[in-house]
């Protein structure tokens, strides 16, 4: 079992924790130096931390913190210390900027190689990193950590489909880095060319950036017959590297020598037991230029695991795949849903395509929701008694998990909207009537 650090990633759970309590105490001595937290702070004696829950005694920094100090409130050291900038995708509202010091550029990347050794990837791969450079951390978070392995490492950056395929092809590509959704469309693309996806060198797939199924990860891998593991983070927490798969596949290990983990109820911000699905509260551990306290991810999960050790023998805490964020979740005709359910049964269905659009409209004063569906090419051969059986059955099965009855249309193969980043799923016209 291949280990990047094994000291650090076995480390048992006591030391672990005394390491947390450390760090958590240097990182708010250290946050005292920000315009922002100097004053929040000014009742908080970390010398008094004596466990790792202690952090609850520090009061939540959200985005909108981040927003109401853009740009420099948070930053801790002199202006020349810092060496990159790096900004959120803006997915809910304005973007949020993140610095770094030369350490923090390394402490991040050997958090990604360890993610990227945990998934049995290695020096002899060579390494396609399919997804957007530049502000968005996807790219250079993954890039410098790939090269710190050793990997031959092509960056070729999000789009332009057929030269990914021809990169993939000519270089031999092993491994590769992308959105769920993109690295989907790639295949489809991959078959239009008169390839079988499977006939590449691939072995190994990341993903992330964008909730998605066990059943979308299976199809990946059924597709590409490769595997494939998740990986999550965000800007504010670096990017990725925060928590990623182990070959077990059973939860994302969160690299706790780095990030101290909290889920709380998102109404209240209780914190909640081990086990209870919540909002991830995440603090960084090891940051210089600008460290954050009880973040409020805004994202939806469980821990899956508390102390247990993992059979793959690292200590580090395991978190379930991201559920949505808070707002993501749906109130359609009076109940809560998350896009991420209908995903799952759609997936289970081998005729209906990847990519789908939830669609919500308001008739009269009723909510309506419209599930668009890709269907392959194979089910519009003229037979529509084979469409209408499916397009109840799938009827039946979302209404099954979600309560509410949706109406289906189903689309040709690849003729929905598609993006070579996050995905867009939801269409939401209840707002313009
Ligand atoms: P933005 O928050 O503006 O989209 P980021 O590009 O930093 O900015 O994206 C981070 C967010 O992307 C996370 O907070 C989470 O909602 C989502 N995300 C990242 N990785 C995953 C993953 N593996 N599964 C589900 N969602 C993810
Ligand atoms: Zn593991």
């Amino acid at each position: 079992m291949p280990f990047r650090d094994k000291n650090i990633e076995t480390l048992p759970r006591d030391e672990l924790e005394k390491l947390q309590v450390k760090r958590l105490k240097d990182t708010v001595a250290r946050c005292k130096k920000s315009i922002f937290y100097r004053n929040r702070l000014k009742d908080i004696d970390e010398s008094l931390f004596t466990t790792p829950k202690d952090v609850s005694m520090i009061p939540f920094t959200t985005k909108d913190d981040l927003r109401a100090n853009y740009d420099f409130g948070l930053v801790t050291v002199p202006k020349e210390e810092i060496v990159r900038m790096h900004s959120s995708s803006g997915t809910t509202g304005k973007a949020t900027v993140i610095f770094h010091t030369r350490e923090d550029i390394e402490t991040w990347s050997d958090l990604v190689a360890r993610c990227i050794v945990m998934t049995g990837a290695c020096k002899a791969d060579v390494f396609q990193n399919i997804i957007s450079y530049g502000l968005f951390t996807g790219g250079l978070g993954l890039h410098y950590g790939a090269e710190k392995v050793g990997m031959l490492t092509i960056p070729s950056g999000a789009g332009n489909t057929k030269r990914q395929i021809q990169l993939m092809k000519d270089f031999n590509t092993t491994v590769f880095h992308a959105t769920p959704s993109y690295i989907l469309y790639v295949s489809e693309v991959m078959v239009q060319e008169e390839f079988d996806p499977k006939e590449f060198d691939l072995r190994i797939g990341f993903v992330g950036a964008e909730p998605h199924s066990e059943q979308t990860r299976q199809r990946i891998e059924d597709i590409y017959d490769i595997n494939v593991f998740n990986s999550y983070g965000m800007s504010e927490l670096n990017g990725p590297g925060v928590a990623f798969e182990c070959e077990e596949k059973s939860g994302m290990h969160l690299w706790e020598d780095s990030y101290l983990l909290e889920v709380v109820n998102p109404d209240t911000g209780e914190v909640l037991a081990p086990g209870e699905e919540g909002e991830l509260v995440i603090t960084t551990l090891s940051r210089e230029a600008m460290p954050i306290l009880r973040y409020r991810t805004g994202d939806l999960a469980r821990i899956v695991d508390e102390g247990d050790k993992c059979s793959c023998g690292r200590t580090h805490v395991r978190i379930s795949r991201i559920k949505g964020r808070c707002d993501d979740m749906l109130i359609v005709k009076g109940v809560n849903l998350y896009p991420s359910r209908i995903e799952e049964v759609l997936m289970s269905f081998p005729e209906v395509a990847a990519n789908y659009q939830i669609v919500l409209e308001r008739e009269g004063c009723l909510d309506s929701l419209t599930v668009r569906v890709e269907l392959y090419p194979k089910m519009f051969d003229g037979d529509l008694r084979k469409l209408k059986k499916l397009e109840a059955d799938i009827t039946k099965s979302i209404q099954d998990e979600i309560i509410i009855r949706p109406r289906i249309e189903f689309h040709e193969y690849r003729s929905l909207p598609r993006s070579e980043g996050k995905a867009v799923r939801v269409v939401d016209m209840r707002g313009e009537i």
